[in-house]
C-alpha cells in the first residue's frame, strides 16, 4: 500500500489571552494510504477539525510534519509549491452554505478553482467544464445560473463537492460533511462521495463526531481525545475489538438495532466533562474520566503503539509492566 500522507508528531497550538496556550492538536502521528477513507472521530473540542485544517495547510503547524507524496507540505514556502499543494488537497465543509459565497452564481463558485489555477482557456471551455462538474454531482447546467440560497442543504453540499473536484484533487478533507443534513439526505451524499472515490481514485480524511457515522464509509478509523490520538485500527477491528477505554465507552453508547443484543449489553459511562485543552491532565489525557485508571496514568503519557497488526493504541493497559499493576488491582 502506498502512503499518500504521513503525519508526524503534528502539533497545532493557539496562543490565547494572558499567555495561555490552547493545545488543540498535541502531537499526532499517522499515515493515510492512497485511495482509502480514513475516518477521524472524537467529541467536539478534541481537535479533529484543527487536525484536518492543519494537514490541509489552512493552519500553519506549530510543530511536526505533514508529508504529502514524500514532500513536507509545511516546509514549502514558494508560491509555486503552495499553488501545487492547494490543487492536490481540497476541503469540503460541514456547513456548505457558510462556505459558498451568496453573491456568486453556482457556476462561478464551481469555476473558482479553474480560474485560479488557469485550467481552462476559453469561456466555452469553462462553461463545458462547469456543466460536466455539476452533472457529476447530480445537478445540471441550469442550476449553474442560480445562487446558493436557492438550494437545499443536500444540493449545497453537492455544489461544495463540485467546487472541490474542479481542480482534480487527489486528497479531500471532509469536515463533518453530512452532520448538518437531514438523515434522508446523508446517505445520498455519502453514496456520491463513495462513487467519486471509485471513479477518481480519491483519498478522504472524513471527520465526524460520531463513530456510527464513519463505520460503513471508513477503511480505517482514528479516535482523537483532547488533542491526542487514542486509537487507530481498521474499521472492522475497531468496532469488534476496541482497545482504548475511551473507544470502548464511545462504542457502548451506540444503540444496536437487535433488541436481544441491546439488552445484554453493558453501557460504559464516561464520567465528567472533557477537560480543557489549555491545561490538559498530565500523563494520559483520558485519566480523569477513565474507568481503568492506574497510578502510572497520571505520571507517564502512554506511547502510541501498534499492539496488534494495524491496531494502534495509546494506553498503559497494554504495556506489560504497567499491566501487572492493573491485574494486581483486579484480584
Ligand atoms: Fe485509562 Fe490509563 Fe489507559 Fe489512560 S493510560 S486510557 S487512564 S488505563
Ligand atoms: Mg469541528
Amino acid at each position: 500500500r502506498e502512503k499518500l500522507l504521513e503525519i508526524k508528531q503534528l502539533k497545532k497550538h493557539f496562543q490565547i489571552d494572558r499567555g495561555s496556550v490552547l493545545k488543540a492538536v498535541d502531537g499526532i502521528t499517522f499515515d493515510i494510504y492512497k485511495g482509502e477513507t480514513f475516518g477521524l472521530v472524537g467529541e467536539s473540542g478534541c481537535g479533529k477539525s484543527t487536525a484536518g485544517r492543519t494537514i490541509m495547510r489552512l493552519y500553519e503547524a506549530t510543530e511536526g510534519e505533514v508529508v504529502f507524496k514524500g514532500e513536507d507540505v509545511h516546509a514549502k514556502k514558494s508560491k509555486k509549491d503552495l499553488i501545487k499543494f492547494n490543487r492536490s488537497m481540497q476541503m469540503i465543509f460541514q456547513d456548505p452554505y457558510a462556505s459558498l459565497n451568496p453573491r456568486m452564481t453556482v457556476k462561478d463558485i464551481v469555476a473558482e478553482g479553474l480560474d485560479i489555477h488557469k485550467l481552462v482557456n476559453t469561456k466555452a471551455e469553462r462553461t463545458a467544464r462547469v456543466n460536466e462538474l455539476l452533472e457529476t454531482v447530480g445537478l445540471n447546467s441550469e442550476h449553474g445560473n442560480r445562487y446558493p440560497h436557492e438550494f437545499s442543504g443536500g444540493q449545497r453540499q453537492r455544489i461544495g463537492i463540485a467546487r472541490a473536484l474542479a481542480v482534480d484533487p487527489e486528497f479531500i478533507v471532509a469536515d463533518e460533511p453530512i452532520s448538518a443534513l437531514d438523515v434522508s439526505i446523508q446517505a445520498q451524499v455519502v453514496n456520491l462521495l463513495g462513487r467519486l472515490q471509485k471513479e477518481r481514485g480519491l483519498t478522504y480524511l472524513f471527520i465526524a463526531h460520531d463513530l456510527s457515522m464513519v463505520k460503513h464509509i471508513s477503511d480505517r478509523v482514528g479516535v482523537m481525545y483532547l488533542g491526542n490520538m487514542a486509537e487507530i485500527a481498521t474499521s472492522d477491528d475497531l468496532y469488534e475489538d476496541p482497545m482504548h477505554p475511551y473507544t470502548q465507552a464511545l462504542l457502548s453508547a451506540i444503540p444496536i438495532s437487535d433488541p436481544e443484543v441491546e439488552r445484554s449489553r453493558e453501557r460504559i459511562l464516561i464520567e465528567g466533562d472533557l477537560p480543557s485543552p489549555i491545561n490538559p491532565p498530565s500523563g494520559c489525557r483520558f485519566r480523569t474520566r477513565c474507568p481503568h485508571v492506574m497510578d502510572v496514568c497520571s505520571e507517564i503519557r502512554p506511547e502510541f503503539k501498534e499492539h496488534k497488526p494495524e491496531h494502534w493504541v495509546a494506553c498503559h493497559l497494554y504495556d506489560e509492566e504497567h499491566n501487572k499493576e492493573h491485574k494486581a488491582r483486579l484480584k
